[in-house]
C-alpha cells in the first residue's frame, strides 16, 4: 500500500536537462516545485574530476553514467510482423540516468532546426505538390513556428553560452556562418571554437566545391563565459573525453554547469533522487492528473499528489509512462487510429572515413562539437524534384575524439585482429578522420512505440516495444548524401577513403546517436497529436510532456537545441497562462 504524502504545486518527473529548465523557470517565478529523479545526485567536482573521468572502459564501455537495462529496457523489432525481443544491453542509443540526465554526457553539437521543419507538410506540398509525400509517411506540421520559438532558442543559447558563427542575423546573411539557418535575433553568445587540422581540411575541401562550410555551434566553450543566471564556465581544453563523459573542466553546457548552482539554493525547489516514478495517477474522470506513484531506493512506494505534473523523463520514458498509466489512446498502425506511440523517429548516420599518408591530424585533440559543417543538403535548402525523398541532413567533418579503444578508423579490407590489424591501426590512427551525415528521418506508419505483449519490468508493467526500420525516404537520402560525402572526401585529397553506409535495415546494436524522437507528438488537433502546441496533454490539461517525444519528425540536426527551445516555450506558457488560469491552453 503506497504511503500518501502531502501535495505539491508543481511536480517534475525526471530531473535531467528539461527538468532543470522547467525547475529554473517555474521556481524563478515563485512557484514551489518538486522534482523526482530516479538516478543519483551528480556533481562536477566529485563525479567528473579530470583525474579519473578519462577511464574509457568504465564510462564508455561499462556505461557508468548511462541507463542500465536491469533498471529499464525495451523490446525491439524492425517490422510489425516480427516478434520483438528485449534489449539486454543498450547500444544504438545511450540515455543517461541521474541528476542532469543525458546532457551530462552529450557532445554539445548545438543546432536550431530550420523554419521548414515546423511547417514541413505545408511547405513540402506547396513546393512539390502533395504527391511528394508518400501515403505511408505520416508527416505533419508541428503547430508552432520557428518565429515563435526563436526567442526561446536565443535564451537557450545564452543559458548555455553556445559558441558559434552567426549566419543570419535578423535576415542579413553573415560571412562564415550557416547561410541556410533561420533568422536569429542575436549572435551566438561566444565566438566559434578554434578548429584543428582535420576540420580545417574538411572546410577547405567543402569551400573548393562551392559549398558553405561553417563551424559547428558548440556547447563546448570557446572562451570563459558567464550566463544570465550568473554561472561561469571555463574554456574547453579539447581533452577529447567529451561525448559519453562528464566534463570535469566546467566547459560543457549541462544542468550542472548552467542551472544547478542557482537552482539548488532556492527554498521553493525540492529534489528527491533515487526515486522512480512508476505511474501518473488520474482521478475518476480520467481528465485530471492527481499526482504520481513512485518507488524509492528501499522499495517503499509513495503516492505524491500534485496540482500540475510535468513529465521530463526523456522521450522513451515519457512515452512509456503515459502508456503504463493508461493515458491517451495507443496508436494502431493497422487502422491509423490513436496517437500515443505514433511517429517514432531516429537519426540516419552513414559516414565516410578518409585516410592520409602525409597529414598528422592528432585525433586525440578533440571536443564533442569540434568540427566544420555543411548544410547545403539539409531540410529544403536544395531542390528535391526527382530525388524521391524529402528533407536531408548536414555533413560534418568532426574531430570529437581519438580515444584509444573507440577510435578505430581502418581502411577497407583490414583484418579484424592480429598483426595486420595492429599494423593498420598504428599506420592510420594519427592520419585519419571521418565525415558523417546527421540525416533526418521522416515518420512512417509502420515505425511506432507500443507495449510489449510478453515482457514485463520489475514493477509488472509491460515493457515498451519499439518497431522501427529505415524506409525508402532514408535509404534514398543516404544514397544521395553518400555521393556528396565522397565528393568532399576526395576533395580532401586523401590516400584512400572508406564508405560506411547504414542499413538497409536499422541495427539497434552499434551506437549511432541518442536522438530518439516522437511518440507523444505535438500538433494542431487531438486527432493527430498527443500534446498541443504548448506540450500540454489534450485529454489531461494539468499534464505537460516535455522533450523530443513531442517532435512529429526528426530533422537533419542534433535535437537538444529544439528540445530546449520547446521546454522554454512550454515553461513560458505554463508560467504566464496555465498557472494563472488552469485549463486547456488550446481548444480542439
Ligand atoms: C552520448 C550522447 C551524446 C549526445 N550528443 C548530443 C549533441 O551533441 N547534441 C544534441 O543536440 N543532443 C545530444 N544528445 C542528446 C541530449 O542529451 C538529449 O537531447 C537531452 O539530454 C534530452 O533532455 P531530456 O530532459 O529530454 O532527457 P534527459 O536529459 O535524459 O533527462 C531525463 C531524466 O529523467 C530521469 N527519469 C527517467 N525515467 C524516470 C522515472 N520513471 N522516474 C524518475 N526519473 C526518471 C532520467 O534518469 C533522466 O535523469 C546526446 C545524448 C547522448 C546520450
Ligand atoms: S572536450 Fe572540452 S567540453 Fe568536452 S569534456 Fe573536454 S574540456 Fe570538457
Amino acid at each position: 500500500m503506497a504511503q500518501r504524502l502531502p501535495g505539491v504545486d508543481v511536480l517534475l518527473v525526471g530531473f535531467g536537462w528539461t527538468g532543470a529548465i522547467m525547475a529554473q523557470e517555474l521556481t524563478a517565478a515563485g512557484h514551489d516545485v518538486l522534482a523526482i529523479e530516479r538516478g543519483s545526485w551528480r556533481e562536477t567536482s566529485t563525479d567528473f574530476a579530470p583525474s579519473f573521468i578519462q577511464d574509457e572502459l568504465r564510462y564508455r564501455y561499462h556505461g557508468h553514467l548511462f541507463e542500465q537495462t536491469a533498471q529499464e529496457t525495451l523490446t525491439f523489432r524492425n517490422t510489425p510482423d516480427q516478434t520483438a525481443l528485449p534489449m539486454r544491453r543498450l547500444g544504438s542509443f545511450l540515455p543517461g540516468t541521474g541528476v542532469g540526465g543525458s546532457i551530462l554526457h552529450w557532445n554539445g553539437q548545438a543546432f536550431r532546426f530550420l523554419p521548414y521543419d515546423f511547417e514541413i507538410r505545408r511547405q513540402t506540398a506547396a513546393r512539390y505538390g502533395e504527391a511528394m509525400i508518400p501515403p505511408d509517411m505520416t508527416l505533419q506540421d508541428w503547430g508552432v513556428t520557428y518565429d515563435e520559438l526563436e526567442p526561446h532558442y536565443t535564451r537557450w543559447e545564452e543559458l548555455c553560452g553556445i559558441s558559434g558563427q552567426t549566419g543570419n542575423l535578423k535576415g542579413q546573411k553573415q560571412a562564415g556562418g550557416n547561410p541556410f539557418e533561420g533568422p536569429r535575433s542575436k549572435p551566438y553568445p561566444t565566438p566559434p571554437m578554434k578548429q584543428t587540422y582535420g576540420p580545417m581540411l574538411f572546410g577547405e575541401a567543402a569551400a573548393s566545391l562551392k559549398l558553405h562550410p561553417f563551424p559547428c555551434p558548440s556547447g563546448n566553450m570557446s572562451q570563459a563565459y558567464t550566463n544570465p543566471l550568473g554561472v561561469s564556465m571555463a574554456p574547453c581544453t579539447y581533452c577529447g573525453f567529451c561525448e559519453k563523459f562528464g566534463c570535469g573542466n566546467y566547459s560543457k553546457a549541462s544542468a550542472q554547469t548552467t542551472i544547478l548552482p542557482v537552482l539548488m539554493q532556492r527554498k521553493n525547489f525540492t529534489l528527491r533522487t533515487e526515486c522512480e516514478v512508476t505511474r501518473i495517477n488520474l482521478d475518476g474522470s480520467g481528465a485530471h492528473a492527481t499526482g504520481v506513484t513512485y518507488v524509492d531506493a528501499h522499495g517503499n512506494e509513495f503516492e505524491q499528489p500534485a496540482e500540475l505534473v510535468i513529465v521530463c523523463a526523456y522521450i522513451l520514458h515519457n512515452v512509456h509512462l503515459l502508456m503504463a498509466s493508461g493515458i491517451g489512446t495507443r496508436y494502431d498502425p493497422a487502422t491509423g487510429q490513436g496517437t500515443l506511440g505514433k511517429n517514432y523517429c531516429y537519426q540516419l548516420t552513414p559516414s565516410v572515413d578518409v585516410f592520409f599518408d602525409d597529414k598528422l591530424l592528432n585525433p586525440f585533440v578533440g571536443a564533442g562539437a569540434l568540427g566544420m559543417i555543411v548544410d547545403d543538403w539539409n531540410g529544403d535548402n536544395f531542390d528535391h524534384a526527382g530525388l524521391g525523398f524529402i528533407h536531408g541532413g548536414y555533413i560534418g567533418g568532426y574531430m570529437t575524439t581519438g580515444r584509444p579503444i573507440e577510435t578505430e578508423l581502418l581502411p577497407e579490407g583490414t583484418p579484424k585482429w592480429g598483426a595486420k590489424w595492429k599494423q593498420a591501426f598504428v599506420k592510420n590512427y594519427l592520419t585519419s578522420m571521418s565525415l558523417s551525415l546527421m540525416g533526418s528521418v521522416m515518420p512512417n506508419k509502420a515505425n511506432y512505440l507500443d507495449l510489449d505483449p510478453t515482457y514485463r519490468d520489475v514493477y509488472g508493467r509491460p515493457l515498451m516495444r519499439m518497431t522501427y526500420d529505415f524506409k525508402q525516404n532514408e535509404l534514398k537520402l543516404q544514397d544521395f548524401a553518400m555521393g556528396k560525402m565522397v565528393d568532399i572526401a576526395n576533395a580532401m585529397k586523401p590516400r584512400e577513403i572508406k564508405k560506411s553506409p547504414r542499413g538497409p535495415h536499422y541495427d539497434i546494436a552499434p551506437y549511432q546517436s541518442t536522438h530518439n524522437t516522437g511518440g507523444a507528438i505535438m500538433g494542431v488537433n487531438r486527432r493527430e497529436s498527443v500534446v498541443n502546441r504548448y506540450l500540454q496533454h489534450w485529454d489531461v490539461p494539468n499534464l505537460f510532456v516535455v522533450g523530443a517525444s513531442a517532435f512529429p519528425h526528426n530533422s537533419g540536426y542534433n535535437p537538444t537545441g529544439t528540445v530546449s527551445a520547446l521546454a522554454l516555450w512550454a515553461a513560458t506558457a505554463i508560467r504566464d497562462q496555465y498557472l494563472k488560469h488552469p485549463g486547456p491552453l488550446v481548444q480542439s
